[in-house]
């Protein structure tokens, strides 16, 4: 740097003399020569050779000397005849060396301007908390620039991955990939780094700014020097400048510990939302042992029964068969309920499958019912003709069902139980979706709705207070909402509008 800053010195000595030889050489050749030609219009020559040092000073102190020079110059060759065609010769040579000192100013201004915002760029880029490179994609340009952006085939991102160099890069970036310093990444290649999904996301990138786009967003993974994989949100933007992308920043997020915490965060939540579905089956247990009870002594009826026939002196053949055949309904009855409880007892990932809706309310409602009816609670179910499809986790979305029931019985609590009864209607929500209420007329809702579906948000002794905030994180994982509000003739009603699968198909997951 320093020995830089010693030659343009010298540089501009040699500019700084050279003009003022010709300005001496102008002015003798002013004075001396014959000619009455506007020769002091040469000294104009001076002003442009001066600009070169790029030194403003110069500029100024080189106009002034040759306007003293051309003056001089006019007094001693025209002194006797002052006003005439030399003075006027005079005046355009000084208008002349006027204007070009005037443009070579204002140049010298502008490429100052231009320099300090060079700095300025220079100095965020390297003082940039984040990685950022530049990188030159021209191989790139040269081999996609007749194409669209779809027409980009897998061996050509390769291709040109492979001849895209790093121009430069912050001590950030080097960081980013495991390396000590910068210089190991300018000039050479981030391929070393990448990983398949890094190349996918290079095609995405090169179609989007093929297609136009002047800034794409993309996550992506890297592996480091050490091998540590690591995600990266990518900012790949080109400057007004890029010069058929010779210019390309490229700014970049390590997002690896913000996806591990959502992942964990995501897993503590499936586990906190089985916790508390397996928690309602235990207060369901009566109910369960009622259902799966009621086909087993069914069974067993029907097997006493066919084996009398048997015993009798003319057994019947038709009569036996007849116990056997109830015998396997009610055995698969009690299966069924057996799969179901084991469906909700699960603990699984959430699916994404076709859902009806009116079987799921009647099943949770069989499942309830037993316990419905030893509180004497009066269930009365209406399901709309015509409900669309839904779309998403079957048991997550009984587990709703059932929480908002259970919750509703227990709301009617204080209630006498020849006065609490339980309503739940399905209809279709006018836009496309389903709306499910639950309305009860137990004690209502004291204070802010909204506060019931805050987590730990409990008025019960053994509550948790967990149910409706899980209840509403289902609801909005599956494009929907749930809200509450009290009824007018006293209870509350919930309400649970979740979109058709059509809707829902459209929204990625
Ligand atoms: P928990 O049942 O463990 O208390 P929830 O999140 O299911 O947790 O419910 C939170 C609170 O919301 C309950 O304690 C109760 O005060 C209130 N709540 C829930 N459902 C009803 C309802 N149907 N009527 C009135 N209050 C309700």
């Amino acid at each position: 740097m320093h020995g830089d800053a010693e030659a343009r010195s010298l540089v501009s000595k040699i500019y700084a003399l050279s003009a003022a030889l010709l300005a001496l050489g102008i002015f003798a050749l002013d004075v001396l020569s014959p000619f009455q030609g506007a020769v002091a219009v040469l000294y104009t020559t001076v002003v442009v050779l001066v600009g070169r040092t790029q030194s403003r000073e110069l500029v100024l102190f080189a106009a002034v000397f040759c306007a003293v020079l051309a003056f001089a110059g006019y007094c001693v060759s025209h002194w006797s005849a002052p006003m005439g065609s030399p003075a006027m010769r005079l005046a355009v040579s000084l208008v002349a060396l006027l204007v070009t000192t005037v443009l070579f100013l204002r140049q010298l201004a502008e490429g100052a301007e231009r320099e300090r915002s060079d700095a300025r760029y220079r100095t965020i880029f390297s003082a940039a908390g984040f990685p950022i490179w530049e990188s030159d994609w021209s191989g790139a340009y040269r081999l996609f620039g007749a194409l669209q952006g779809s027409d980009i085939e897998d061996g050509m991102v390769d291709m040109a991955f492979g001849s895209a160099r790093v121009r430069n890069a912050n001590h950030a970036a080097a960081r980013l990939f495991g390396l000590a310093d910068r210089a190991e990444l300018i000039g050479g290649t981030i391929g070393e780094f990448a990983t398949a999904a890094a190349f996918e996301s290079l095609s995405r990138i090169y179609s989007g700014l093929l297609d136009g786009a002047e800034s794409i967003e993309e996550e992506t993974r890297f592996v480091t020097r050490a091998g540590e994989v690591i995600d990266v949100l990518l900012q790949v933007s080109l400057p007004p400048d890029h010069g058929g992308w010779k210019r390309v920043l490229v700014m970049a997020l390590d997002v690896t510990e913000r996806n591990r915490a959502q992942a964990r965060l995501a897993q503590s939540q499936a586990e906190l939302t089985h916790m508390s579905r397996v928690t309602t089956l235990g207060q369901l247990a009566a109910s369960i042992a009622h259902e799966v009870n009621q086909p087993l002594s069914a069974i067993i009826t029907y097997a006493r029964s066919g084996k009398r026939w048997l015993e009798r002196e003319a057994p019947s053949a038709a009569e036996v068969s007849d116990c056997l055949d109830h015998i396997t309904s009610n055995g698969t009855r009690a299966a069924d309920v057996i799969a179901r409880i084991r469906e909700l007892a699960r603990k699984a990932d959430p699916k994404r499958e076709g859902i009806a809706l009116p079987p799921l309310v009647e099943e949770t409602a069989a499942l309830l019912r037993r316990d419905f009816q030893a509180k004497g609670v009066a269930l009365d179910v209406v399901l709309a003709p015509g409900l669309p499809e839904l779309l998403g986790d079957r048991v997550q979305l009984q587990q709703v069902l059932m929480n908002l029931m259970l919750n509703a019985e227990q709301a009617m609590g204080p209630l006498a139980p020849e006065r609490r009864a339980l309503a739940v209607r399905a209809s279709p929500d006018g836009q496309g979706g389903v709306t499910v209420e639950i309305a009860d007329c137990g004690t209502g809702i004291e204070g802010d709705p909204e506060a019931l579906f805050r987590p730990f948000f409990t008025t019960k002794g053994e509550g948790m207070g967990m149910g409706l905030a899980i209840c509403r994180s289902i609801a909005e994982q599956h494009g929907g909402t749930l809200t509450a509000a009290n009824n007018a003739q006293g209870g509350a009603t919930f309400r649970l509008r979740l979109p058709a699968r059509i809707e829902m198909e459209i929204v990625p997951a």
